[in-house]
């Protein structure tokens, strides 16, 4: 028994639910925008009350509403320096969701040409990536109109794992073997969902937007979100943590076995702070005597945990490409 009377080696659901505060963030942070890290680490620090936050953090990177202020005061830098902050995760997005390099280099292209023209009308009703990721999602879905008569499968040489080992001359190891297989996988999960619940997803669950800014990018209710996450969720784990041989993994929904509840579908609800205390101590209680809920539990942990950390790079030749487009665009601007 530990200390605090528990199983030594159960997995209890706060450490399970920890997820939601530490582990997500820890395996996302190497991905994860600076500045909700430093708000976060702000926040606590004010919970704790320690006396440092009253100093100026002037290692911090400025905030998005800083970059704003001197974007639309006509400050170049400013307006490059949100660019390249966001120009990742908007590239990411698109190609999750237009599964085409071509496309999703077009869209962020689009994308940062519409901030960049619209900065100064920007009045910061909503965030600045809820904003931008409510113009790419725009984009993405005239796109998938004008290719309607266009196969639906659109898939880049370059993005196949074979192609990528080609066009690598390094030999690589056999964990980053590993890795990139598991990238795929996931990647290959996420691109079978039906769009609906896949752009809820990945604003939630890669793009680490809140349920709320979700909401406001789809334009549907919270708990449509929700419900359209929860769902998504559970497609992914359910495909991913078989394939990759994560925690015990069942064929079948753990729910369906008697006397089991729907842990699976509860740890997600969690996660939106949706499960009350006394469920969530029911839910202690079945973990701690039920190995194969907790196998489940702990798979789908793991691959959020794995959604969070999903790589936000923007290849080269489209990096160049969007600095061309925003500086032409600037130069017409004057
Ligand atoms: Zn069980």
């Amino acid at each position: 028994m530990g200390p605090d009377g528990a199983p030594v080696g159960i997995v209890s659901m706060v450490d399970l639910f920890d997820a939601r505060d530490s582990h997500l963030l820890v395996v996302g942070e190497r991905h994860a925008p600076p500045d909700r890290f430093a708000a976060r680490r702000r926040r606590r620090r004010r919970r704790r009350g320690d006396a440092t936050v009253a100093r100026p953090m002037i290692e911090e990177p400025p905030s998005d509403a800083a970059l704003l202020d001197a974007a639309r005061g006509g400050d170049r830098a400013a307006l490059e320096a949100l660019i390249a902050r966001y120009q990742a995760r908007i590239y990411r997005f698109s190609l999750k969701m237009c599964r085409d390099p071509e496309v999703a280099k077009d869209v962020v292209q689009d994308t940062l040409i519409a901030m960049a023209r619209g900065v100064r009308d920007f009045r910061g009703g909503s965030s600045l990536s809820t904003w931008l990721y409510t113009i790419a999602r725009s984009y993405c879905i005239k796109t998938r109109r004008r290719s309607k008569f266009a196969p639906t499968e659109v898939t880049s040489l370059d993005a196949t794992p074979e192609a990528a080992a080609l066009a690598d001359p390094a030999p690589r190891s056999d964990d980053a073997l590993a890795s990139r297989r598991a990238e795929q996988v996931l990647e290959d999960a996420i691109v079978s969902l039906d769009p609906k619940y896949r752009e809820a997803l990945v604003l939630r669950d890669i793009e680490g937007l809140t349920a709320p800014e979700v909401a406001e990018v789809l334009g549907i209710s919270v708990d449509a979100v929700k419900s359209r996450l929860h769902r998504a969720r559970l497609e992914v784990r359910a495909r991913v943590a078989p394939a990759l041989g994560i925690g015990d993994a069942p064929a079948s929904a753990p729910g369906s076995h008697p006397g089991c509840p729907d842990v699976l579908g509860l740890f997600s609800r969690h996660l939106e702070g949706e499960v009350s205390a006394e469920v969530c101590a029911e839910m202690e209680r079945h973990l701690a005597a039920c190995s194969r809920c907790r196998g489940a539990c702990d798979s789908l942990r793991q691959v959020l945990g794995m959604c969070r950390a999903a790589p936000a790079e923007v290849p080269e030749p489209v990096q160049r490409s969007v600095q061309r487009a925003i500086h032409d665009l600037l130069i017409r601007a004057g």
